[in-house]
């Protein structure tokens, strides 16, 4: 008997089977931690196998801003449906892939006019540093192939996405011999609320003062350093970093993959520091998080230069490379964000959070609390036990995945007031009934 066949399949979910069988995000195949079955997603709400319904406090991962099962997001798919659902970009093209382009050119900082779509956020990132390495030799220049990034940033998963993630925190001990070898400078210490301080500027100053000529581009987080730590920085960070970058001839990739699309009070977090990337990349609510879909966009500056390299095109070309039901998902999605609610939506969520997280402050376990935008931070003095404290927050109706120290929030847009309080005061509770 094959063993596949060893495993009961029972009414519900084979949970047996997932253990045995299903890698989940960064877990152990021999001793993973529980998982959770979902039925069903409705608005804020995740219904459990089980029948408790969690409100979600974690968006699916920055994604599903709109809620699950958005009216508008499930008509355009299946209207897309009916009429297909893929067909190769190669030498082919499409509405839904020109519609989202258009949308995505008029919503960006002005200056970003050519679209790359791609599958997932970790492949924009890999388009977004061949662009930038094409540029350059486009330019003339061969021995700019390296990139200069931040510490504590997060950038994805795959091999160039990892060479540009905090060497710690990615884990590139791991992978010894396999990864491009970058520059990290430390990451800036104000705050954006806080006044700028100058010398947070200066670790990148020396390094392109020193390494510049072996440089593509910077490729950061803006405002908001997101899985490597959640930590927020000064938009005048950003604005300096761009001004050292373009004396310098480095071009600047701004990863908004977590940020883009109004998490940060912003509808791009570049906005806070009033630049145009010379490379943007985009993912997560790019379809309001039904499904997988980024796109790197980039000047006309960087276009031209591409074309001026050898190859004379972006060597690249994924076989879902626009996908037009995930086109149609943006497109909707987009939409929904072009009315304009999702600002007063994201100030009001701001100030609930400031109002109720800040409570946590009281707690001896917590070491600091931010709110930027839709973003609330718990930072533990600890790391939390993921296992057990995932239980209590089931058992109290929210779903909040920490990781390490951390324990976050990034409502959807749509929450009210009363659920939001819900999951703040929960939080709260849960985080103050932690032993140690
Ligand atoms: N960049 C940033 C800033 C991210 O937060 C993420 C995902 N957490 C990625 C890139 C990678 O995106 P994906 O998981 O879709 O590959």
């Amino acid at each position: 008997m094959n063993d596949k066949n060893a495993h009961p399949t029972t009414n519900g979910i084979d949970l047996e089977f997932d253990r045995d069988h299903l890698w989940h995000p960064y877990t152990s195949m021999k001793a993973p931690l529980p998982v959770y079955p979902v039925v069903n997603a409705d608005g804020v709400y995740i219904e459990l196998e089980t029948g408790e319904r969690l409100i979600d406090g974690m968006s699916s991962w920055w994604s599903v801003i709109h809620g699950y099962n958005n009216p508008s997001i499930n008509d355009a798919i299946q209207q897309q449906l009916s009429q297909m659902s893929h067909v190769m970009f190669g030498g082919l093209t499409h509405r839904p892939a020109v519609e989202l382009a258009k949308k995505l050119v008029d919503m960006t900082p002005k200056g970003l006019d050519k679209v790359f779509l791609a599958d997932s956020g970790s492949v924009s990132v890999e388009v977004a540093l061949k662009m930038a390495i094409q540029y350059q030799l486009g330019k003339g220049y061969k021995n700019r192939n390296k990139f200069i990034t931040l510490k504590h940033g997060y950038h994805g998963d795959t091999f160039g996405a990892m060479a540009v993630c905090d060497p710690k925190n990615s884990m590139h001990s791991l992978y010894d011999g396999m990864l491009p070898q970058n520059i990290f400078v430390d990451a800036p210490t104000s705050k954006p609320d806080q006044q700028f301080d100058p010398s947070d500027l200066e670790p990148l100053k020396q390094a392109i003062e020193l390494q510049g000529s072996e440089i593509a581009a910077l490729i950061l987080e803006p405002i908001v350093q997101g899985a490597g730590g959640m930590r927020f920085y000064h938009s005048e960070f950003l604005a300096g970093a761009k001004a050292i970058c373009d004396a310098s001839g480095i071009l600047l990739i701004a990863d908004e993959i977590a940020t883009g699309f109004g998490r940060t009070g912003k509808l791009f977090a570049c906005e806070h520091a009033n630049i145009t990337p010379d490379i943007m990349c985009l993912g997560k609510a790019l379809t309001g998080g039904y499904m997988t879909l980024a796109a790197t966009l980039c000047t006309d500056k960087v276009a031209q230069g591409i074309s001026d390299c050898d190859a004379g095109v972006l060597m690249h070309g994924p076989t879902f490379m626009g996908n037009p039901l995930a086109c149609a998902a943006a497109n909707a999605s987009l939409a929904l964000l072009q009315k304009g609610e999702w600002l007063q939506q994201v100030t009001q969520i701001e100030k609930l959070m400031k109002r109720e997280l800040a409570k946590a402050a009281d707690l001896n376990s917590v070491q600091e609390v931010r709110v930027l935008g839709a973003i609330g931070v718990i930072e533990m003095k600890k790391a939390v036990d993921v296992g057990e404290i995932q239980k209590a927050f089931v058992k109290n109706g929210i779903w909040v995945r920490p990781f390490g120290k951390l324990v976050y929030i990034m409502p959807q847009y749509i929450i009210t007031e009363e659920q939001l309080q819900f999951l703040c005061t929960k939080l709260i509770q849960v985080l103050s009934e932690q032993k140690g």
